[in-house]
């Protein structure tokens, strides 16, 4: 099976490696479609904390098991202990001994991955495999909704208008909040502003007034913390989605901000089991109106030469597809062996 090994720093290797058979409790899954997340094109520039290297990644993945090339499914990429008490609360995304798959174990740059059977989902009929790898960004984005308790009395900020903040404006919305969006680069609010129009999403480059009862970072600059804490009112929740990328200026005063105004900082990692589920149940419903978020679908060959585009952060999902399903029989995948830097 061909596959893209990160094998260092700035550095993928596509080779033919020969599939190993799935392990107990495990089965082969044939990847359909695989999204590059933006963490992906981190872990190619500098590493993450859960990467060891050599590793396949591809975290968001679809697809399907030989014998039934019609039946879709996705995966929830975590593995959990099942028995910790955050496991056992349904927070199996804190479970101490996580095991992500794309990180700790090889993922979906390839065309065939083992995956335990427990973490398969079904993929509702007729749902592309490339809207399909939305599901895991998109639970994520729910996990989000629920840790801030998000309810339709709510209005709601999101910083960021790259695919998570389209996709925490989806997920508020579905709860019948109100949203607003901001990004300071005009020509990414731009790509969204037909979905914008169609559900009432208000969007600004910079957002200098009004009040809100939840913010979301889906972006990281350090300046969202500070500034998303003062156009919060009071009794407003904070829900820290993205890792900031640096410090901000004079914490004291966040500090004292929560304090006065009695504001929440509310933290949201991952997502669970139960997430991705939801997820798949918003994919379906708002399936004619997500597409844009698949910005380009692309072969495995060329992602070495792009990958470094996705970390400007300016673009929606790119995903590698892989053999479609439906016409495997008549297109045997190559068997080639290819290098590359
Ligand atoms: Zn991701
Ligand atoms: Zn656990």
């Amino acid at each position: 099976m061909r596959a893209l090994v990160l094998a260092g720093k700035e550095q993928f290797d596509l080779v033919d490696l020969q599939h190993t058979s799935p392990a107990e409790n495990e089965v082969a899954l044939r990847v359909a479609a695989t999204a590059i997340c933006r963490t992906d094109a981190k872990m190619w520039k500098s590493g993450h904390r859960d990467l060891v290297l050599p590793r396949i990644p591809g975290h968001e993945i679809c697809g399907y098991i030989e014998e039934d090339p019609e039946k879709l499914y996705t995966i929830w990429p975590g593995s959990a202990c099942g028995s910790c008490s955050a496991c056992r609360n349904g927070r199996e995304n804190l479970c101490p001994e996580m095991q992500i798959i794309g990180f700790h174990r090889d993922g979906g740059f390839a065309e065939i991955l083992n995956v335990p059977e427990s973490s398969l989902l079904k993929v509702p009929k007729g749902l592309k495999p490339s809207v399909a790898t939305l599901a895991e960004p998109l639970a994520c984005a729910i996990h989000g909704i629920k840790q801030s308790r998000t309810t339709g009395n709510d209005r709601v900020l999101v910083y960021g208008a790259g695919t998570l903040g389209i996709l925490i404006s989806l997920a508020a919305i579905d709860r019948g909040a109100s949203v607003s969006l901001t990004d300071p680069n005009t020509a990414k609010l731009a790509q969204s502003a037909v979905f914008r129009a169609r559900y009432g999403i208000k969007a600004e480059a910079r957002i200098t007034s009004g009040s809100f009862d939840v913010v979301f970072n889906a972006a990281s600059p350090a300046d969202t913390l500070a500034c998303g804490i003062h156009r919060l009112a009071p009794g407003g929740r904070f829900c820290l989605f993205s890792g900031l990328g640096g410090t901000t200026e004079h914490p004291e005063l966040i500090f004292h901000e929560l304090h006065y105004r009695e504001l929440e900082l509310i933290g949201s990692y991952g997502c669970t089991m139960q997430d991705m589920r939801d997820a798949l149940v918003l994919l379906n419903r708002y399936r004619n109106d997500i597409g844009f978020l698949v910005e380009r679908e692309l072969q495995i060959e060329e992602v070495p030469t792009m990958i470094g585009s996705i970390l400007e952060g300016k673009r929606f999902r790119h995903v590698i597809v892989m053999h479609d399903s439906k016409t495997l029989t008549s297109s045997p995948f190559q068997r080639t062996r290819t290098q590359q830097k």
